[in-house]
């Protein structure tokens, strides 16, 4: 049985991002203190209730759903709805960029039900590429590009090498903190931290942190055995 990522998968892992950034509120906040306006705790927390919020209104996720209807029937769809949702409740520059992540996810999945590894790689390089060509940033300019970027190189090689999709997402988790620690020393080019110049040095980036909230999401529950998931397959 080769596990891959369903749209069941998807939820648990939108949920579980959900209740990683309300528990690191109060943490990504304060690092956003250091080198930005303390409130990316705030507007992450914001929109990802929101998100809840879409997720409790869609049903029951085998069956055709109510208020959220065949929209966000597959994770395709699942994933644009959450870009929406971000770009219209969050503020600042994390939400537009993280509404972008999600959005450009969801057209790269398409209609798929269920995605394999290497589809999930795609879906994943396609959002972060979207974040790259509407903030511009790149490598080691302190950002949430310093995690998500090697994230995606870490399950592009697992797809390629044939990995499990658990050992794949443990993969890029790992690629992502180390990503993230990585920015602490650097001296920003973008975003609001970029003001402060080399007194930016010295701090982790704090959207670099919710992106490895994310990708430690992934790791911990977007792995579902397909046939087992679903209720008389
Ligand atoms: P704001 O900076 O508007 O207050 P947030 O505090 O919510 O928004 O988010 C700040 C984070 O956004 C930064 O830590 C950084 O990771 C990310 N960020 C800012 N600008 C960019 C950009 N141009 N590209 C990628 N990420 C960015
Ligand atoms: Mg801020």
């Amino acid at each position: 049985m080769i596990a891959t990522v369903t749209r069941e998968g998807v939820v648990a892992w939108l949920r579980a991002f959900a209740a990683a950034v309300a528990a690191n509120r109060a943490y990504l906040t304060d690092l956003d203190a250091a080198i930005g306006d303390a409130d990316h705790g705030i507007n992450m927390d914001r929109g990802m209730q929101a998100v809840v919020g879409k997720l409790d209104g869609l049903g029951d996720p085998g069956g055709a759903g109510e208020s959220g209807g065949a929209a966000a029937g597959d994770v395709g769809a699942l994933l644009k709805m959450v870009g929406m949702t971000l770009v219209s409740t969050v503020g600042g520059a994390a939400g537009p960029l993280y509404g972008t992540l999600f959005l450009e996810m969801g057209k790269a999945a398409g209609g798929a039900a269920e995605l394999t590894v290497a589809q999930w790689a795609a879906a994943v390089q396609a959002g972060v590429r979207g974040v790259q060509t509407r903030g511009k940033a790149e490598l080691e300019d302190k950002t949430m590009i310093d995690a998500l970027a090697p994230a995606t190189e870490a399950l592009n090689a697992a797809a390629s090498s044939g990995l499990s999709l658990a050992d794949a997402l443990q993969g890029a988790a790992e690629a992502a903190q180390q990503g993230m620690k990585a920015t602490i020393p650097l001296v920003a080019r973008k975003g609001r931290a970029s003001y402060l110049g080399e007194r930016s040095a010295g701090h982790q980036d704090p959207g670099a942190t919710s992106s490895w909230l994310l990708m430690q999401a992934a790791a911990e529950v977007l792995v579902f055995d397909a046939p087992a998931a679903r209720p008389g397959a």
